[in-house]
């Protein structure tokens, strides 16, 4: 994983690839006892349709405010519950959460969608169709209503039996989305084989679109290669209205980042839909106001 270790930053030293460290044991027990006693969250954040400005749906991310060491952020410790095991249970839990939280918003009237992270673990097993089956009928929520995102490095890691099963997940009628386009083996003849609706531009190109220089070109070649699959093009980390305005311009279809709304406790996202989420059709495109 490009972005774990190190992209914008050198990681000197991976507790997590390390299998002997004892500081890697302990957060592996502890992660354990965390799943079972229910000390981790999801957060939501929502994405919202340059064009209208209605909000479509949210992405859902786990957190672990750790009792000892603060917030663990989930860069960490996903790739510990991937190497120990502890990734089945984890997906199981966010997407429970997730769909229990959709369905209460669909109750209040408000038709959201919500997207749920699958690792590279996930992909690789099986059971995960049936999974979802049961979860997506547990709480209602129609299969559409649902979108897996997932990495190109992700598919990498064994791309026959992963595609095999998106394929399954897309025959439920769930939503597939290949997350952080761009940073992975991106390999445009593929991203045509998959079966997936929608591709999310990385946040690092996002970040420095209002710099100018490389980037752009790169955010409007997959805005452009997105549009020519009839993808929808998801752009995330956007976090301010100068960015919202150059990738309306450029004709990307939704956003997601601080902009519009911080990751927030799934509770909040209701009061947040009645105060902050008034936004207008400007001539540039989506305003937050
Ligand atoms: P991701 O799926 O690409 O999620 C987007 C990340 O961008 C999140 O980081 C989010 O908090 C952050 N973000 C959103 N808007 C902005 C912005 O405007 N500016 C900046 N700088 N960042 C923004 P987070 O929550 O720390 O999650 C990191 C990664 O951990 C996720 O990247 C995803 O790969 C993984 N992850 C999170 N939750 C789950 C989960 O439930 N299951 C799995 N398998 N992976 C997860
Ligand atoms: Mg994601
Ligand atoms: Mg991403
Ligand atoms: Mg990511």
């Amino acid at each position: 994983d490009a972005k774990a270790s190190g992209g914008r930053g050198v990681r000197l030293y991976e507790p997590d690839r390390d299998t002997n460290d004892p500081r890697r044991l302990t957060l592996v027990a502890e992660l354990r006892a965390a799943l079972q006693d229910g000390q981790l969250h999801v957060h939501v954040q929502p994405q919202a349709r340059l064009a209208t400005g209605e909000v479509r749906g949210v992405e859902a991310l786990v957190r672990w405010p750790h009792p000892e060491r603060g917030f663990i952020p989930p860069d960490e410790f996903i790739p510990v519950a991937e190497r120990s095991g502890l990734v089945g249970p984890l997906t199981t839990f966010v997407l429970n959460a997730s769909l229990a939280a959709c369905a209460a918003w669909r109750a209040a009237g408000h038709d959201l969608g919500v997207a749920v992270n699958l690792s590279a673990r996930s992909l690789q097993n099986a059971d995960l169709v049936d999974e979802v089956t049961r979860l997506l009928r547990r709480h209602g929520v129609p299969a559409d209503r649902l979108t897996l995102e997932v990495t190109e490095s992700s598919i990498m890691a064994d791309a026959a039996r992963a595609v095999a099963l998106l394929h399954r997940l897309r025959d439920l009628g769930v939503r597939l989305s290949v997350d952080d386009f761009g940073t992975g083996y991106s390999s445009l003849s593929y991203l045509k084989r998959l079966p997936v609706q929608e591709v999310k531009i990385d946040r690092s190109f996002v970040i420095s679109l209002r710099e100018g220089g490389e980037d752009v070109a790169i955010v409007r070649a997959i805005i452009d290669l997105g549009r020519h699959l009839g993808l929808e093009v998801v752009a995330e980390g956007v976090e301010d209205q100068v960015t919202a305005d150059l990738l309306a311009g450029m004709g990307c279809d939704i956003i997601q980042g601080w902009h519009l709304g911080r990751p927030m406790p799934t509770g909040e996202l209701q009061p947040w839909l009645a105060t902050h989420a008034r936004p207008s059709r400007g001539r540039g495109g989506l305003r937050v106001v």
